[in-house]
């Protein structure tokens, strides 16, 4: 298992980096937090002010220095891992579909015999 993985695109200028959260190493924009909902009265007609969201980070693009956003990706070694995992499974696969089919070629085979030797045996 892997750090959680994040790729950094600048819509401005085309930048794209996928990097483990560590090593991220860009100046973060400070983002103020946004409220979910407006204030609203409970049963006691008291004011709830819900709680604020914590907006997704914002990295400084490096190249052109616009913001840009950090999106959650998964690890790249963990695809290429459940890449080969697939691979194999779909070898297997095909490998048993294969012992499958000759089985059920002999399996025709000594059946086709057999019926013709019933045949013949009838013709007496
Ligand atoms: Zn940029």
């Amino acid at each position: 298992m892997g750090k959680q993985h994040h790729k950094l695109h600048c819509e401005i200028c085309n930048w794209t980096r996928v990097t483990d959260s560590e090593q991220l190493g860009l100046y973060e924009v400070k983002r103020s937090k946004i409220q979910g909902r407006i204030p609203y009265l409970d049963e006691n007609n008291k004011t709830v002010v819900p709680k604020f969201k914590k907006q997704p980070p914002k990295y400084r693009c490096p190249k052109c220095g616009r913001g840009m956003k950090a999106t959650k990706v998964p690890n790249p070694q963990e695809k290429i891992d459940r890449y080969h995992q697939e691979k194999a499974a779909e070898e297997q696969r095909k490998e048993w579909e294969a012992l499958e089919e000759e089985a059920r070629k002999r399996y025709e085979k000594v059946k086709e015999e057999y019926e013709k030797e019933q045949r013949e045996l009838d013709g007496y």
